[in-house]
């Protein structure tokens, strides 16, 4: 493996693999939608975007640590590969619920005012799509991480201890249903047709996929318009002025208006994590939220702490002072 690293193939590799998967998927996805399938196809798409991602995250991975598996024994080894089952599917229905969503739903709702550009070629109306509903995101992420009543859904994202690609759709049902419904209604709202949420589906399945990768590419220049690994990783970061950065979902447009680009000139975060606890079962992390007790437990605070205001910690460097922190503290 040290010989592949030291070959001119790694960094042509480390160049091309952004790029390379994200068009192969859109290109694949433009297929599933001209045919009779969309849906089906477009899990085609999808699956063998996640197994060539998991084939470079074993080539060439960024951190080595986040290959490693928790377990050693047998009973480990099989449960986690169950969790992997689960987690993945998980990230399928993440994915395609938008899409599900826009292909059923739509032809139903009439939206009251149609200011859309109907005109516009296909590709300039998802573009335009694609940032209205990146505002939704930026602020529904940007939410989650400055309200305890919210963090408490989006604690569950960020408590796993490695980035990769199984971990892109580990979000709780409620964190999902906001950030769709502030990115989705206004499109809605404004007439935009079936195909731009199909696209920004498509666009939101591979770019998740490519944010939470743990292979070692190079972003360069997309660092200042798409949200890359390199900046996902920063926003994964337990240190609390690193991590509440980089809200973009796919563009970084809104965090760099807003003043919550982070992209300092040194290797991203591998410390990730929080300081609460999610509980360890898949049921036990849906209902944890909803009780007085599982709050707490991801919060991290105990109860007496929860009635004192939070006092921000300094921020990192290269951040804009506006950026203070407010919910996540480096675990001591
Ligand atoms: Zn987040
Ligand atoms: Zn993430």
């Amino acid at each position: 493996m040290t010989g592949f690293r030291n070959s001119f193939l790694y960094p042509l590799l480390s160049w091309l693999i952004w790029p390379g998967v994200f068009c192969a998927g859109l290109t694949g996805a433009y297929f599933a939608f001209q045919s009779s399938a969309p849906l089906l196809w477009f899990n085609v798409v999808y699956f063998s975007v996640v197994a060539i991602i998991a084939l470079f995250e074993r080539l060439m991975p960024y951190e080595k640590t986040w290959l490693a598996r928790d377990g050693e024994t047998f009973n480990d080894i099989a449960h986690t590969l169950f969790n992997k089952g689960g987690v993945q599917i998980a990230a399928a229905i993440g994915a395609t619920f938008p899409i599900a969503v826009a292909s059923f739903a739509q032809p139903v709702l009439v939206s009251p005012v149609h200011f859309w550009p109907d005109h516009w070629p296909m590709v300039f109306q998802a573009i335009l799509g694609l940032i209205i509903a990146e505002f939704g995101l930026y602020f529904a992420h940007r939410l989650a991480h400055e309200h305890l009543s919210l963090w408490r859904f989006h604690a569950l994202h960020h408590s796993v201890q490695r980035l990769w690609v199984v971990n892109t759709g580990r979000f709780h049902f409620m964190d999902s249903l906001i950030k769709i419904g502030l990115s989705q209604i206004p499109l809605y709202l404004l007439g935009a047709p079936l195909p731009v949420f199909l696209w920004i589906g498509a666009v939101t399945a591979f770019v998740g996929l490519l944010t939470h990768c743990n292979i070692d590419v190079r972003t360069g220049p997309l660092d200042w318009i798409l949200s890359t690994p390199r900046l996902h990783r920063w926003h994964h970061s337990r240190v609390l002025a690193e991590g509440n950065t980089n809200y973009g979902e796919n563009l970084v447009l809104w965090d760099q208006v807003f003043g919550t680009y982070f992209n300092p000139p040194r290797p991203s975060s591998t410390d990730i994590g929080i300081t609460g606890r999610v509980a360890s079962s898949f049921w036990g992390q849906v209902v944890q939220p909803f009780s007085k007790q599982g709050y707490r437990q991801i919060i991290g605070r105990k109860p007496k702490e929860l009635d004192q205001p939070v006092v921000p910690a300094a921020p990192a460097e290269g951040l804009p002072p506006m950026m203070m922190p407010s919910v996540r503290t480096r675990a001591d």
